[in-house]
């Protein structure tokens, strides 16, 4: 077993809690909770999860009437960039609070460095119980961010069947039962829950009753499966709108397949009492290309806001006008930090993110002026790309495999799609956004804590099975 109570922090300094953070930790704790204990609470992570496939964001169908309904006594943050577009670099930067250049779990095939703290080990060395139940291989605990949780249940070896078939258990609701199942049974002292479901990733196979509802009526032949939409995006096959429409609906028949099991799990937290005093946070690690940009059903390569924007519901009691929704770009960043806050333990100096706590009180402005995002996919085949975002615009770059920078500049506010790339040396909004970018690249070189061969890590077979790779 790791020493995880006796680990350092990465970078900075940890300051020891104070007397004055402590005092205000009582005091929040009394006046937020309405009771004398710290409060529970519960990350939940939906994989590939887009903001705009939401009622509650706006989308014209009836996915999430769950998650509506819980962003009805929350606060719903509307524009939110994760740090990558890839699910173990973005839960990294959640659950760590910096960029994935800091931390460096940079892609598919980084690992979490035993020196690095994360926000599970500092709750568990300050008695929380910490638990997390995990929907996909690429969260394995040998990655790492295992680091801290009591309990790290991974779907994948509770069953021995192929990972192609995987999907199929998850549809069986596995995740979300053995999430109830712990809930039921355990006691003592406050707990942080961390509940990831992979539903809405690729491929797209929601259980009948959900595609029915989203994707029935189609007679064509395009499918979700990984071969198919590598086909589409390696020959750039023209999909009609009607095949579109079809893969479309059965992503959104995942999602609305998600939101029956948040419901599950917030029935739950409210039908054993424990809502009052349980700080509840929805948000995803990245979202999903659906065919808008090059091509793809997919999210890896891909730093379109169809891929970075996620969506950030958090409910934390005594904080924050019951449904209330605000406008200021936020970060995944930020989530740390401000659990941190709301439970008076003062941030490690290395975090890159800051509390939503003054955004909630209507007493913040923007968090951030620039987010960053950026994707490493597979180094011998796809080039890195970066992205910096404002509240109403992005920059893009796009390294080529022959030492190149492709850049393109988006007017986010006029063109919202990212459809006309006005980006030229002499346009001074675009080349502020490069300076800004510029640094950031050059900032803190890359060196990836360990990659391991693919006789270690069986990666490359997982990968291969989602259609990561040929
Ligand atoms: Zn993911």
């Amino acid at each position: 077993m790791r020493p995880t109570d006796l680990r350092l922090p990465p970078a900075g300094n940890v300051r020891a809690v104070g007397l004055a953070a402590a005092l205000m930790a009582l005091a929040l704790l009394v006046a937020g909770c309405g009771k004398d204990t710290r409060p529970n609470i519960v990350l939940i992570t939906i994989d590939t999860l887009r903001p705009d496939h939401l009622t509650c964001y706006g989308y014209d169908k009836p996915t999430s009437p769950r998650m509506d309904a819980f962003a009805g006594g929350a606060v719903l943050f509307e524009h939110v960039c994760c740090q990558s577009s890839q699910t173990l670099p973005s839960h990294a930067s959640i659950l760590i609070g910096t960029n994935p250049r800091s931390h460096k779990v940079i892609s598919h095939e980084s690992f979490v460095d035993e020196n690095t703290t994360t926000l599970a080990e500092m709750l568990k060395r300050r008695g929380y119980r910490t638990a997390a139940f995990i929907s996909s291989h690429a969260l394995d605990s040998k990655y790492g961010l295992d680091q801290g949780f009591d309990t790290y249940w991974e779907v994948h070896k509770q069953f021995t069947i192929p990972e192609r078939q995987l999907h199929k258990v998850q549809e069986k609701s596995a995740t979300t039962d053995a999430v109830l199942d712990w809930l039921g049974g355990t006691t003592g002292s406050e707990f942080f829950l961390w509940v990831h479901w992979f539903d809405p990733h690729r491929p797209y196979n929601p259980p009948p009753r959900y595609l029915r509802e989203f994707a029935g009526g189609y007679t064509g032949t395009a499918t979700s499966d990984a071969d198919f939409i590598m086909k589409v995006w390696r020959e750039r096959i023209d999909l009609t709108p009607q095949d579109v429409d079809h893969l479309t609906g059965r992503y959104d028949g995942e999602v609305a397949f998600t939101d029956v099991q948040v419901g599950r799990v917030l029935d739950d937290l409210a039908a054993r009492g424990l809502l009052d005093n349980t700080i509840v946070v929805v948000t995803a690690d990245h979202g999903e290309i659906l065919y808008e940009h090059e091509y793809y059903f997919g999210h890896d390569i891909g730093l379109y806001d169809e891929c970075i924007m996620i969506p950030l519901i958090m409910h934390v009691p005594g904080h924050g006008r019951p449904g209330a929704r605000l406008n200021p770009l936020v970060q995944s960043l930020d989530i740390m930090p401000t659990l941190l806050e709301v439970l008076g333990i003062e941030a490690p100096d290395y975090l890159e993110g800051k509390s939503l706590l003054p955004l909630m009180g209507g007493t913040g402005e923007a968090t951030v002026a620039f987010a960053f995002s950026e994707t490493f996919p597979f180094p011998e085949k796809s080039p890195p790309r970066h992205a910096v975002r404002t509240a109403d615009a992005k920059l893009l770059w796009k390294e080529t495999r022959a030492d190149t920078i492709l850049k393109a500049y988006y007017d986010l506010l006029q063109d919202p799609g990212e459809t006309a790339n006005l980006y030229s040396d002499n346009f001074a909004p675009a080349s502020r956004l490069d300076s800004v970018l510029a640094r950031f690249v050059a900032d803190g070189g890359l060196h990836p804590a360990r990659i391991p061969t693919a006789q270690e890590s069986g990666r490359l077979r997982i990968l291969k099975s989602l259609g990561y790779i040929d």
